[in-house]
């Protein structure tokens, strides 16, 4: 008898799926890299539901973690209590660090990390003695959460628009870092950059610098632009005109971060250190619910000379179980060397993917970095006009990939925006090896090419 034995019956259900008329998938089990749905077919987890399931499925050093957690202490409320496993992952994470970001906030999630982000950097201000600093600066077409405050600095137009009087409208938005669209022929990117950096400034000037708490950017450009990497240079010139401000300089690698791009901060790949930090989706590789702000010295310092206590708490912050998932998630990811392993299998994939679909006519580019790539398609490859929102191009590859080609793809892009072109995302697991990849490439391949 198996030990993980689920009823598949057919019920009607009573969720609110994404889509009210088309009921998804049912998975039954995850084992290592695949889904096995009820009907008895094993999908291929190309894309770690969103970039999450980074160590694979049903680990069983996790399950381990966890089962001895919950012997220990299932829950205790952080705000009067701490726990070993809130205190060993704080201090992993500050020690991945270098000690450059020193205290962690555990959260329920990325969109509760921006948040207490948020919360953070004002509070900072406040207690400087600078409270006329209320505004954020973040990039167009960026994702950085859906509660109100994370939607609040995201600039994805889509997301926003019919909760749009809800929005506090305290953050204003800049051209993100995307050099397919962007950049001008024959700029450099030097010139590129110097181009970008001006255009914060002069938001900057346009606001008042002196009403401006911090800049929001996502290291990497994850799911609604596309595993958009920043060109060399680029965060640190934008890191220079934020200090030159006063203003915090603020990290989201939610989607980026815990080794996704192929180093464990996806910061240490581009020259600057965040005065503030989040991280979720590969901390806790999906087996709790988790997300961290992390906290440089210099707004640490601000509030042990002011109130010594952060004014914010969630019931759920801190959460044990999620720790000790996380924790052991992390020693994983070190003990087995999958950071590296991240950084070489995605220089493979990255080439076996240019090499498969490179050429094809609605292909508009293939980027990426670690083992976060994108396919950027568009209707015509030398204008980069992007299909119309109605054909529904990356949804229904992703439709396809599901029902015919046995592989869980994350479409985005143009299908909730219109202005990009619809995008295709990968984010495989870090412990994936060649023959995996060489599978993902062919299943991607043909789920585009049944579609285009
Ligand atoms: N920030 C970034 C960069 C993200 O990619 C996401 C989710 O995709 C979030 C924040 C929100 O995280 P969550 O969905 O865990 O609330």
């Amino acid at each position: 008898m198996p030990s993980r034995t689920i009823s598949t019956e057919a019920v009607p259900s009573s969720v609110l799926h994404a889509s009210l008329s088309i009921e998804p998938p049912k998975i039954v089990r995850a084992e290592g890299h695949y889904l096995h749905t009820s009907t008895g077919t094993a999908i291929y987890d190309a894309s770690n539901g969103a970039a999450v399931s980074c160590i694979g499925h049903n680990h069983p050093r996790v399950k381990r973690a966890m089962s001895q957690q919950l012997d220990a202490v299932e829950y205790c409320f952080a705000p009067h209590f701490t726990t070993p496993a809130y205190e060993k992952l704080a201090k992993f994470l500050v020690d991945s660090t270098n000690g450059h970001l020193q205290k962690v906030f555990v959260t329920g999630s990325g969109s509760e990390a921006v948040e207490a982000t948020i919360k953070m950097a004002r509070q900072y201000y406040v207690e400087k003695g600078e409270p006329e600093r209320k505004r954020f600066i973040a990039r167009d077409r960026s994702y950085h959460g859906n509660t109100f405050g994370a939607l609040d600095v995201s600039g994805h137009k889509a997301r926003r628009t019919i909760y749009e009087p809800l929005l506090s409208g305290s953050t204003s938005h800049v051209s993100p870092c995307y050099p397919y669209r962007d950049r001008r022929t024959g700029e450099s990117t030097a010139a590129y950059v110097e181009r970008l950096a001006q255009e914060l400034e002069d938001e900057f000037q346009r606001l008042g610098p002196q009403t401006v708490c911090g800049v929001v950017f996502e290291t990497m450009a994850g799911l609604t632009l596309g595993a958009v990497a920043s060109v060399p240079g680029y965060l640190a010139r934008m890191k220079e005109v934020c200090e030159r401000h006063g203003a915090l300089f603020i990290l989201d690698e939610v989607f980026a971060g815990m080794g996704r791009t192929g180093t464990l901060h996806a910061w240490e790949q581009e020259g600057v250190v965040p005065d503030l930090q989040t991280v979720a989706k590969g901390l806790g590789a999906g087996y709790m619910p988790i997300g961290a702000l992390m906290v440089g010295k210099k707004v640490v310092d601000v509030l042990d000379r002011g109130s010594k206590a952060f004014m914010h708490f969630q019931t759920y912050h801190g959460h044990p179980l999620a720790c000790a998932a996380a924790y052991e998630v992390q020693q994983i990811i070190r003990d087995e060397g999958l950071v590296e392993n991240c950084r070489r299998m995605g220089e493979y994939l990255g080439e076996r993917l240019r090499a498969r679909l490179g050429a094809h006519p609605n292909v508009g580019e293939i980027r990426g970095r670690g083992l976060a790539w994108a396919f950027e398609l568009v209707k015509d490859r030398k204008t980069k006009e992007p299909f119309p929102v109605n054909q529904k191009v990356a949804p229904t590859i992703h439709a396809a990939g599901l029902q015919k080609f046995e592989i869980a793809l994350l479409p985005g892009g143009g299908v909730v925006d219109g202005v990009n072109g619809d995008l295709i995302v990968l984010a495989p697991a870090y412990n994936i090896n060649r023959e995996e990849i060489d599978l993902v490439v062919q299943r991607t391949a043909k789920a585009i090419e049944y579609v285009l």
